[in-house]
C-alpha cells in the first residue's frame, strides 16, 4: 500500500494554509506517536462565513493561530468527527468565542462488550523509558498508542448521515456516520458547485497509519463496514485529521478493507494454532514490530478477537457464546480459554 506522509508535504505550525481551494489547514504543534505530525484543523468555506472541522487539542499555541486564521471570517458551525483528546477540546473554545454550535454525532459512547476476554496486562508493551522519544511519529503501518478521551464533549446539534452542517454559496458539507475508530466518528462529505468532492475522515482513514480500533468503544465490524461505505464513494479527496490529503481515496480505502481482512484472517489462524491469549497473539504476528508497539498491537488483535466471536467463529469457554456455538459444531470452532487471557 502506499501511504502518503507529510514528509513530503510543506506546512509551517501554528499558520493556515489553504491546501485545496476553500480549504485551509492549521496543524496543531503536537505531533507524537498519537498524531504524527500533529492534530489538523481544517477551516471550510470561500467567502465570509466559514465551518472548522476538530478545533484541536487544548494548546495555546494552537488557540492563537486558530485566532488568527479566522480573523476576518464569521464562523457559523462546529464540525466534531469524535472527540478524543486531540480533537475536541477546543471546540468549548471556538462556541465561546463565536456562538457557533458544535455538530457531531453524540457524546463518548458508553459501548461495552457482553463477555470478557480481559484486558492486557499493565506491563505488557510498555516500552523501557529510553527506548523512543515520545515524540519520534512511528511511521506508516505501525497502530498507534491509545488515546485519551474528551469525555466533557457534548455536540449543540446530534448528526446523522445526511445532514447538512454548512452551507455558503459555493459548497455544501453533510454528515457520514462512519462508526468504528469510536462509535460516534463521523466523516463530513464536501461538495462544491465547481463539482469537486472532498471527504474529511478524521481518524477513520488517516494519511500517515492504520487507526486504532481499540475495544470497547472501538468496533471492528463496524469499523469494516464503515470502510467498506467510504471506498464505494465516489470522492475526489480524503483529508484526514492527521497526514496529507489522499486522491482517489476509494482504492486507497478498499486496500485498508483488505489489510484488515488479511489481519482477521491472521489472528483467526493463530487461534487455531493453540494461541489462546493476546500476548501470544501479539508475539506471534507482531514478531518484526518493536516491542513498544505490543500494547496498541494488542488492543487491534482484541478489536479482532471481539469481531470474530461476534460473527460467530472464534468462541470464548466460559461465555454464553461458547455454549450456543458449541451445540452448533463444536469440533469447527477454535476456542478462546478465557483463564488464559490476560486480566
Ligand atoms: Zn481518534
Amino acid at each position: 500500500m502506499d501511504y502518503v506522509t507529510l514528509e513530503t508535504d510543506e506546512f509551517v505550525y501554528g499558520v493556515g494554509d489553504e491546501i485545496l481551494p476553500g480549504v485551509s489547514r492549521v496543524i496543531a504543534e503536537n505531533p507524537s506517536k498519537f498524531t504524527y505530525r500533529g492534530t489538523g484543523t481544517y477551516i471550510i468555506g470561500g467567502g465570509q462565513d466559514v465551518a472548522v472541522i476538530d478545533p484541536g487539542p487544548i494548546l495555546p499555541s494552537h488557540r492563537e493561530a486558530l485566532a488568527g486564521a479566522l480573523t476576518g471570517r464569521t464562523v457559523r458551525a462546529i464540525l466534531v468527527t469524535h472527540c478524543h483528546a486531540d480533537h475536541s477540546p477546543l471546540a468549548a473554545w471556538l462556541r465561546d468565542e463565536t456562538g457557533a454550535p458544535t455538530y457531531a454525532y453524540g457524546p463518548h459512547g458508553a459501548a461495552t462488550v457482553e463477555w470478557d476476554i480481559g484486558a492486557l496486562p499493565d506491563d505488557f508493551g510498555r516500552p523501557e523509558p529510553t527506548d523512543v522519544a515520545d515524540d519520534e511519529p512511528t511511521g506508516p503501518d505501525e497502530p498507534k498508542l491509545e488515546e485519551s478521551t474528551d469525555t466533557a464533549f457534548v455536540p449543540d446539534v446530534e448528526v446523522r448521515s445526511g445532514d447538512v452542517v454548512f452551507t455558503d454559496t459555493a459548497i455544501s458539507v453533510a454528515a457520514l456516520h462512519t462508526p468504528g475508530h469510536t462509535s460516534n466518528h463521523s466523516c463530513f462529505a464536501m461538495t462544491s458547485s465547481a463539482g469537486g468532492r472532498i471527504l474529511f475522515t478524521g481518524d477513520h482513514v488517516m494519511g500517515w497509519s492504520t487507526t486504532v480500533v481499540a475495544p470497547p468503544d472501538g468496533d471492528m465490524g463496524a469499523y469494516m463496514n464503515s470502510l467498506r461505505m467510504v471506498a464505494g464513494r465516489r470522492d475526489d479527496v480524503a483529508v484526514p485529521t492527521h497526514g496529507s490529503p489522499i486522491e482517489r481515496p476509494g482504492r486507497f480505502v478498499g486496500d485498508l478493507v483488505d489489510h484488515r481482512l488479511e489481519r482477521e484472517r491472521q489472528v483467526l489462524d493463530a487461534v487455531r494454532r493453540g494461541l489462546d491469549t493476546i500476548p501470544d497473539i501479539v508475539e506471534d504476528l507482531y514478531v518484526d514490530v518493536r516491542v513498544e508497539l505490543h500494547r496498541p498491537a494488542g488492543s487491534s488483535v482484541l478489536g479482532h478477537l471481539v469481531k470474530l466471536v461476534s460473527d460467530g467463529i472464534v468462541v470464548v469457554d466460559g461465555s454464553s457464546a461458547a455454549d450456543s456455538a458449541s451445540d452448533a459444531s463444536p469440533a469447527s470452532v477454535p476456542r478462546l480459554d478465557s483463564n488464559y487471557l490476560p486480566v
